[in-house]
């Protein structure tokens, strides 16, 4: 008999079993893999953006859904509360272009040791290999009550407080599979739509292949919706095309505020290249070019424009004979390539699927959970935390910030 039993070994477990230790609590943490943070290992490409350093208005405006579910959980431990709370473990962070704050040494292995180091010092029992099949409930509806978990080999775990922790559905392979949903529905709990947050998108056009892993460092990235083609959405940034469509910072976060309308394609995406010209302004910087270029080929003079790599689609998508001498191009191609470099329009068929999402959106809907201790006001002794309740936000720290004000917060509150 444990006074805490959480279930998954990632952020929002390992946080939550620490703060509860702290209290004095026995805690027992459990995780199906054969070690903890499989996720968190391959975070920010391996370096592990942990949170935002910024006031709460930013972090509240960066959550997408269900933001005035996390007020209480923010306030009570605040993307400053956990620069602190690494730094005093033991880990040196640094915070980079728009408040993203890394560990100094750039390691996500070395989150997780400082969290493991925690869970040690502080005495949390922890078994590894151990998958959490059901939830043990008693009573009837209305006044049922979590007495603990069942395990594989229909081994018994009892404890006053049951956590879950288990994520999302997103990369599968790290060990979220989606098993607090099951757990949720066993208790009976309301649940909204699974959908990918933060996913790279599908696009018709063959040619984005050519131009796989060319990164654009300042794109103005329009979206347009059906028929009348509408504009859905425009962000300004970084963007990265791949061999089935388009990635990056830019991308991703539109793919999670204009879900719904990106889900059923008809999506058109228009990309302009040089957002600091006007087509104006761009139609003299083409003049020049090709006027001080000469004899030079054409295939040369995008060399002064582009990137390599975009050279080839571009001289096809002109029309233009790439070894045309710059001084024949004719005013016709000239505004063709000055079309295409403020706008190379692409057809959205969709999202990539939800395994290679960053994120789950939708899981546990947040009215089936008191927002100041985490816990399901249906059932007594029993909590949820982290991606697996329906709250997500873009990029830059701020979805490891919800799983970790959700673990403190549930953690703080248990006694
Ligand atoms: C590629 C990638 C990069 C990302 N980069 C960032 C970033 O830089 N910054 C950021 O803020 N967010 C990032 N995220 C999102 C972030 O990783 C998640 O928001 C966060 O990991 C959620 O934490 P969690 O503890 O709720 O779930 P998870 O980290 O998914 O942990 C759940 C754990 O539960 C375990 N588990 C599941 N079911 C059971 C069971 N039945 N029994 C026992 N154990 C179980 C799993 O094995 C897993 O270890 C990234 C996500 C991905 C996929």
């Amino acid at each position: 008999m444990y006074d805490v039993c959480v279930t998954g070994g990632g952020a929002a477990g390992m946080m939550c079993a620490v703060t509860a230790a702290k209290k004095g609590l026995s805690v027992l943490l459990i995780e199906k893999n054969e070690k903890l943070g499989k996720k968190l290992f391959i975070t920010g490409k391996g370096r592990c953006n942990f949170t935002n350093c910024c006031d709460p208005d930013v972090f509240f405006a960066n959550v997408i859904s269900n933001p005035k579910f996390l007020y209480s959980a923010f306030y009570d431990f605040s993307s400053y509360d956990c620069i602190s709370f690494f730094e005093e473990s033991g880990l040196r962070s640094k915070t980079e272009r728009g408040g993203r704050v890394f560990p100094a040494s750039d390691k996500s292995s070395d989150v997780i040791k400082v969290l493991e180091k925690e869970l040690r010092r502080l005495g949390v029992c922890i078994r590894l290999n151990t998958e959490v099949k059901e939830l043990i409930l008693s009573g009837e509806s209305g006044e049922k009550t979590c007495k603990g978990v069942v395990l594989q080999g229909n081994e018994r775990v009892m404890a006053r407080h049951t956590v879950i922790a288990t994520g999302g559905i997103s990369y599968p392979s790290t060990g979220s599979t989606g098993d607090g949903f099951r757990f949720a529905g066993q208790a009976g709990l309301e649940m909204t739509a699974l959908r990918p947050g933060l996913v790279p998108l599908c696009t018709k056009e063959a040619f984005v292949k050519d131009m796989q892993g060319l990164s654009l460092k300042n794109a103005e990235v329009r979206f347009f919706k059906g028929k009348e083609g509408s504009l859905i959405h425009k962000d300004f940034g970084e963007m990265l095309f791949t061999h089935f469509g388009i990635s990056g910072p830019v991308i991703l976060s539109a793919s999670s505020l204009i879900g719904e309308d990106i889900k059923d394609g008809n999506v058109l995406v228009e990309i302009d290249l040089k957002p600091a010209l006007t087509y104006e302004q761009l139609d003299k910087r083409l003049v020049r070019e090709l006027t001080e270029g000469g004899k030079k080929t054409f295939k040369n003079i995008l060399k002064n424009l582009l990137p390599s790599s975009a050279v080839p689609v571009f001289i096809s998508l002109t029309g233009c004979d790439p070894d045309k001498p710059c001084n024949e191009v004719s005013k016709k191609e000239r505004h063709s390539l000055r079309n295409l470099l403020k706008c190379l329009s692409l057809t959205v068929t969709g999202p990539v699927g939800t395994d290679e999402a960053i994120i789950t959106r939708g899981g546990v809907s947040v009215k089936e959970i008191d927002p100041s201790t985490m816990k399901a006001k249906k059932i007594k002794g029993l909590y949820f935390i982290g991606e697996v309740l329906d709250t997500d936000a873009l990029t830059g720290g701020f979805n490891l910030q919800i799983a970790w004000s959700t673990a403190v917060k549930c953690g703080r509150n248990m006694t």
